[in-house]
């Protein structure tokens, strides 16, 4: 069976997002260590780590199985140095977080140009702060996330993740997350030419960095380079991509984390994917 659950909420503390992912059926769960609004927050209770980790333990999440996501606000291939320092430092604050909670993977967005430096630049810039960020931390892998590639934002390409892998040192902590919506409006038709796709991505990027996939159906068109979610099935992707998705097995063994707008559908969609799993 596959590892499936959404990115669920942790206000009132982290300790409540194993809880939370609990209550919804989930095999995974992704959330945010701190607010993720915030440049910086509070350092984590004792106590909420190690409620945290109980609560992990008693619902059988291991730390594979949980994918962390960073504040908004980091851009990690800020073209200034004054957000390019501050977007280091809040990184690592996050990485810390995660060693502290015993959770071995940072999800991320690799960063964005705003149009005052080559993407060339921007993504080597995202690759040196990997770099400084794993120097200082031990054993959370940096996973980097596919984008839409709305406004400058980079990594929309495979060829743009291949290039900051390319320039991080410590090949065993980089990973990255593949987001069906972002994939399908950067323009790779998922819906179409699945295969395709997944063959390109592990020609250019390769299957063995692949840590963990963010299921979402898409609002807008392939191609649009805009990043709006949808709820599974009731978007441009359609039943039968996750249908085939699902049945895939080469993510078996990773996190399917599920950010669909609407969270009163997370144990039906939950249901629903896992349905998808049984052949008939
Ligand atoms: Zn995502
Ligand atoms: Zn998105």
């Amino acid at each position: 069976m596959k590892h499936l659950g959404p990115h669920v909420s942790a206000s009132g503390g982290v300790e409540q997002a194993p809880v939370n992912a609990h209550a919804v059926g989930a095999t995974a769960f992704a959330l945010f260590t701190k607010n993720q609004r915030q440049w910086f927050s509070s350092p984590l209770s004792q106590k909420s780590i190690d409620a945290f980790r109980q609560y992990c333990a008693d619902f059988g999440y291991a730390p594979k199985y949980i994918l962390p996501h960073d504040s908004y606000l980091i851009n990690l291939g800020h073209p200034q140095q004054e957000g390019l320092e501050k977007s280091r430092t809040s990184f690592l604050d996050e990485l810390h977080r995660c060693e502290q909670l015993g959770l071995t993977m940072l999800n991320f967005h690799p960063g964005s140009s705003l149009r005052e430096i080559s993407d060339e630049a921007c993504l080597d810039r995202i690759a040196e702060s990997i770099n400084l960020a794993l120097d200082k931390t031990q054993g959370v892998t940096a996973v980097i996330e596919n984008t839409a590639g709305q406004g400058s934002n980079m990594g929309y390409s495979f060829y743009h993740l291949a290039h900051i892998i390319n320039k991080v040192e410590d090949k065993s902590r980089v990973g990255i997350c593949i987001d069906t919506c972002h994939t399908f409006t950067a323009g790779y038709d998922l819906k179409d030419d699945y295969e395709n796709v997944w063959r390109e991505f592990g020609d250019v990027v390769g299957f063995s960095y692949l840590r963990a996939i963010h299921l979402n159906d898409s609002m807008k068109p392939l191609g649009s380079r805009v990043d709006r979610h949808h709820s599974i099935g009731q978007g441009l992707l359609g039943l039968d991509f996750f249908r085939t998705l699902m049945r895939d097995e080469r993510f078996n063994d990773i996190p399917l984390i599920l950010e669909t707008p609407d969270e009163s559908l997370w144990p039906d969609e939950i249901a629903l994917l896992h349905s998808f799993e049984e052949k008939e």
